[in-house]
């Protein structure tokens, strides 16, 4: 579905095509790029959006508007879209079309980034599941619930890629119980076997988790 559409759009801008509308996609794709290298640049060093970098969004946002004004349809990134989810500037496209899924994934991720590990209920494998931010939080995890690292998480579910079957996440899910599997590819699953929670004293023992 996803393909055909993309080929619509790309039929649709090749029509429209004037000279400057894939220049001004390139440069889009580039200030984005930019942009979202500067954020996490400024992240690391705690601080906020500098005049440079709030310039240059009102800067991408303009060439944006350009875009449209010369009939562009679909990402204003063109070939290098669809603008990822997590991009510190998105075009109008993408920000409408974000799917509920896109949406609630992106929630869960910023909530786990906020505390560390979530503790869910999953219906597809009618199992309990912690979502843990990274291997520090392991221990956090109470007996009972498998835990999936962020990283695992993003290699189980790719970014503009379709989820993986429920079966297939099932299999997973078995490995990872039993084997104490961890997800090294996309959906390949290795025994590495990590350190096996093992069931210490009370449930006083280790630290609690602070996810609600
Ligand atoms: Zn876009």
């Amino acid at each position: 579905m996803g393909r055909y559409l993309d080929m619509a759009r790309k039929a649709l801008n090749e029509k429209k095509d004037r000279p400057g509308l894939a220049a001004i996609s390139q440069r889009l794709a580039r200030g984005a790029a930019w942009l979202n290298q500067r954020a996490a640049e400024l992240e690391r060093v705690k601080q906020g959006p500098d005049a440079r970098f709030t310039q240059a969004v009102k800067t991408w946002e303009r060439l944006e508007d350009e875009f449209i004004d010369l009939g562009g349809v679909g990402c204003s990134l063109g070939d290098n879209g669809p603008c990822p989810p997590s991009s510190d500037v998105r075009c109008a496209h993408c920000k409408a079309t974000l799917t509920t899924e896109d949406a609630y994934r992106e929630a869960l991720a910023a909530k786990l980034e906020r505390v560390g590990v979530l503790l869910l209920w999953s219906d597809t494998l009618q199992d309990t599941v912690a979502f843990v931010r990274s291997e520090a939080e392991l221990s956090c995890v109470p007996a009972g619930f498998v835990p999936y690292l962020d990283s695992e998480l993003r290699e189980l579910f790719p970014q503009g890629k379709p989820p993986p079957t429920p079966g297939h996440l099932r299999l997973v899910h078995e490995a990872k119980k039993l084997a104490g599997a961890r997800v090294t590819g996309q959906g390949a699953t290795e025994a590495t076997v990590p350190a096996p929670p093992d069931a210490e004293g009370g449930p006083e023992a280790g630290s609690a988790p602070n996810a609600s």
